[in-house]
């Protein structure tokens, strides 16, 4: 029986078990996929506090080694579900994943959320060439150049906010005629000069341009050099170059395996507060997998910390 199982080893799930272990308590991490979670797509990481440059790959495989050297151990497993008391402990978790029932006295849950791809042919090959989701991880890249913000939601609006203060240009895209985020942030967009906006329009294609081979590959460099988008009343499809494109039509948590037992907003976030306590004593949930305004690096490696506490303190304090 574990002290604690944290579901998902990206940032929040590492960083939880590096405190976890710090206080003794032995520490089961799970992973469907493989560690370091959203970051290591990303090949630069400009803005975690301390640490100037770094690509998501040595950054999450810092965690990683750090980690594992506390002794903290990793399983590749998918979880599909938490039930409440072992054959251990009436008051402890059963903790299913796709191959086996694990016992423990805390779970803590770091799944995460994923961006909501367009879905375009090319996409996943150009993120960080191009494509990013993430205005305030990647908008320093596109200073002084010319950007598209695809989405009509307060995200899109502050990343268009945002990048129209770096770039020369941002061109806001979105499907229907107004937008759903705040008025006020609109009315503050249309007055800024270097801001158009595209409504009742779609992004069709994706157009990358082929630059020299990558030294030593076979692999050629490609970014993103404009953009095709059809006019959703007119039908008329127009080319755009752009040096960036910036999507923001939403997130994706995946959280339906616990929702029988944990309360889940209406978008899938766990409910659980800067605390990260749920509904459930015992279940604490980091990481941008609950709800919460910032979902960046610095805010899931604290809320590591914080649920990592306050599991090691739940289980002192019912004496097991
Ligand atoms: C392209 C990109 C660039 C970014 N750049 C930056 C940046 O420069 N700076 C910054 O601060 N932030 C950046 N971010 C945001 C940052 O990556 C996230 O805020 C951070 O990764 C959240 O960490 P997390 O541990 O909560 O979730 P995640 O990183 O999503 O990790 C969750 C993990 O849980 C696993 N998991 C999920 N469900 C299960 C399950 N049922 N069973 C087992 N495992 C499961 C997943 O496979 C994943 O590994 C970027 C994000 C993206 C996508």
């Amino acid at each position: 029986m574990f002290d604690i199982i944290i579901v998902g080893a990206g940032t929040a799930g590492m960083s939880a078990a590096i405190y976890a272990r710090r206080s003794g308590k032995s520490v089961l991490m799970l992973e469907k996929t493989s560690y370091g979670g959203q970051i290591i797509s990303t090949p630069e990481v400009v803005n975690y506090p301390g640490i100037k440059n770094i690509s998501g790959f040595d950054f999450a495989t810092g965690l990683y080694e750090q980690a594992l050297a506390l002794d903290a151990d990793l399983s590749y497993t998918h979880v599909i579900g938490i039930q409440k008391g072992c054959p251990e402990d009436p008051e402890g978790f059963t903790v299913l994943t796709s191959t086996e029932e694990l016992s423990c006295r805390a779970v803590i849950l770091a799944t995460g959320a994923k961006n909501r791809p367009l879905g375009l042919q090319g996409e996943q090959d150009l993120i960080g060439s191009g494509i990013s989701y993430c205005a305030t991880c990647d908008g320093g890249f596109y200073r002084k150049k010319v950007v598209a913000v695809n989405g009509g939601g307060n995200t899109a609006l502050e990343d268009a906010m945002y990048l129209s203060n770096l770039c020369n240009h941002v061109y806001l895209i979105h499907r229907r005629d107004t937008f759903r985020g705040e008025a006020a942030l609109s009315e503050a967009l249309a007055a800024k000069e270097n801001v158009t906006f595209i409504l009742n329009s779609e992004i069709t294609a994706l157009i990358p341009t082929y630059g020299s081979d990558i030294p030593g590959t076979n692999i050629r460099r490609t970014t993103l050099s404009s953009i095709f988008i059809r006019n959703r009343v007119t039908g008329e499809e127009t080319a755009l170059n752009v040096d960036g494109l910036f999507i923001a039509i939403g997130q994706m948590p995946d959280n339906t395996a616990f929702s029988s037992l944990v309360n889940i907003d209406e978008k899938g976030y766990i409910i659980a507060g800067e605390n990260c306590l749920t509904n459930v004593p015992g279940i604490f949930a980091a990481g941008d997998c609950r709800t919460k305004e910032v979902r960046q690096l610095t805010t899931a490696a604290a809320d590591g910390a914080v649920s990592a506490t306050a599991a090691c303190a739940y289980i002192d304090r019912n004496g097991r």
